[in-house]
């Protein structure tokens, strides 16, 4: 099954190797993009959704 996560801005990943290489597209996204927000992982975790 495809994890999926949405950031606030709309950006979205879908990855269906699971959440962990999905949590680690958005963080890379964060970091570039977002780089004044601070979300830990934990929280990116919560928001995971199956596609
Ligand atoms: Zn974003």
């Amino acid at each position: 099954m495809a994890k999926m996560i949405t950031c606030p801005c709309g950006w979205t990943v879908i990855s269906p190797q699971g959440e962990d290489q999905a949590i680690k597209h958005i963080l890379i996204h964060l970091h570039d993009i977002h780089p004044e927000t601070a979300v830990n992982e934990a929280e990116i975790r919560a928001t995971v959704k199956n596609v």
